[in-house]
């Protein structure tokens, strides 16, 4: 059966799934191992042992051991495994599953030139298309949040992307940046009645500092202030941003003094990081997405002792893989490399952290989700660690990091309702070859189209 991504289709599922009336009640029984996200007093991870949780109405209303599983709807037996928060992605860009692989030996002008800006004609079909493909992926790793910073190249990027998100069962983020548009308060509060609408959805206004871009930056601010919503920007990612006087323009504008999200912040000094405490900024560490592009590595200690809040994030096709195991992994070697010292934080106990919980509160949902405490959300994963890859352990929760991957997810669990389970993710009604055909065709488009305008280092870009 034809299937039709348009708004009537949106909506229908949109109440089909939503998560409000869901209330199937859930005991995880058994758990070997229960993360919390909740860190101790030495900022390790706890980690509690022989545990139950019982769920209900989305929410977790007991832990502890021998809960009484006569009251639950569903009973899942969790002998030998590990139970945590789900991940919290805290910067992504989800339509870039349609450029994955484009332009993987360039460096970020080139790379934003040939594979990202050029494809500013997205459609509101493909544009659900590819953030459909990408929430299942995301599902599929085990992360239960995700901040989608969409590049509202065009209307139909921006609603598309919103529909799938809505009809993803994932808690989201989502980011709008006005790119191109004419109608930028009117579209921005549209957008915002459609996430406030959805109890897994919130909204935040993105923006890429520059110079060149200051007018529409201070609209931005403005506009931020208005709505009472966060400012989410891109920040000190390369060091050719030094030209773009991204600092200067920013205190210029008045961004510090908005509830605000940097995502990359690897070029900066000690007057740039005393802006960002002192402005309580929150950040997202990218080390995959900077790998790729060769843009440096993050001063993570540096940032962490000076008080900052640092989470995880993907950062779309720059990344190229929603593996939320491999970025964490990633997290603590390149630090390590870079320092010559293995005691460098964050350690692989301490970056379970920053993946969930810490995550969290970069986004500002921590009194939601991010740990495994009564009266919080049901986000949380089950991993199975009896695999070839990750038995037998020496160090239960290192080894999340250093040994699983995706494929050891055997449950993911949003609002008390099951994405992913068996090991399998739970399609709803649609057909993953027909989902990814559509992608193809996109893909297709995309790289038959002749590159024009290359982005000089100064041009303006929103990478
Ligand atoms: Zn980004």
């Amino acid at each position: 059966m034809k299937k039709t991504y348009g708004k009537l289709t949106a909506l229908t599922l949109g109440l089909l799934l939503s998560n409000t009336a869901f209330s199937q009640s859930v005991l995880i029984k058994n758990i070997q191992t229960l993360i919390t996200g909740q860190p101790t007093a030495d900022r390790k991870a706890e980690v509690l042992h022989n545990q139950d949780i019982f769920i209900e109405d989305g929410k977790i209303k007991a832990i502890g051991s021998n809960l009484n599983s006569g009251a639950a709807d569903k009973v899942i037996d969790a002998t030998g495994k590990i139970v945590q928060p789900g991940f919290v992605d805290t910067h992504d860009h989800l339509w870039q599953v349609t450029i994955r692989g484009c332009g993987n030996n360039q460096e970020l002008f080139d790379w934003l030139s040939d594979c990202d800006i050029v494809q500013q004609d997205i459609t509101h079909e493909e544009g659900f298309a590819a953030v459909r493909l990408a929430t299942y992926d995301l599902i599929n790793t085990g992360i239960t949040t995700v901040m989608d910073w969409n590049h509202s190249f065009s209307d139909g990027q921006a609603y598309g992307g919103l529909e799938a998100l809505q009809q993803s069962g994932l808690r989201y983020v989502f980011g709008f940046y006005p790119n191109n548009n004419t109608d930028l308060e009117t579209n921005a509060y549209k957008i915002k009645a459609m996430v406030d609408e959805d109890p897994l959805g919130s909204f935040m206004i993105c923006g890429h500092p520059a110079n060149l871009l200051k007018n529409s930056m201070a609209d931005l601010v403005q506009l931020s202030r208005k709505m009472d919503v966060p400012l989410n920007f891109h920040y000190a990612e390369s060091a050719l941003d030094k030209k773009h006087e991204q600092t200067k323009t920013m205190l210029e504008t008045e961004v510090f003094s908005r509830p605000l999200i940097l995502n990359h912040v690897i070029h900066v000094d000690d007057d740039e990081i005393k802006n960002m405490v002192d402005s309580k900024a929150r950040i997202s560490h990218n080390p995959l997405s900077n790998m790729r592009l060769a843009t440096g590595i993050m001063p993570l200690e540096k940032l962490s002792n000076a008080g900052l809040v640092i989470g995880l994030g993907l950062d779309g096709g720059t990344n190229d893989s929603a593996d939320f195991f491999s970025l964490m992994k990633t997290t603590v070697g390149l630090q390590r490399a870079l320092h010559e010292s293995a005691l460098i934080y964050p350690n692989y106990n301490e970056v379970v952290l920053l993946a969930t919980s810490e995550g969290a509160k970069v986004l500002g949902l921590n009194q939601l989700t991010g740990t495994l405490e009564k009266g919080k959300a049901a986000d949380l994963i089950i991993i199975d660690p009896r695999s070839t890859n990750m038995a037998v352990n020496f160090d239960e929760v290192a080894q999340i990091p250093m040994n699983a991957t995706p494929a050891n997810v055997e449950l993911v669990m949003v609002q008390g309702k099951i994405l992913k389970e068996d090991g399998k993710i739970i399609y709803t009604n649609e057909s993953l070859d027909e989902l990814i055909a559509k992608n193809k065709m996109t893909v297709d488009r995309f790289k038959s189209r002749t590159i024009k305008n290359k982005v000089k280092e100064l041009d303006v870009f929103t990478p």
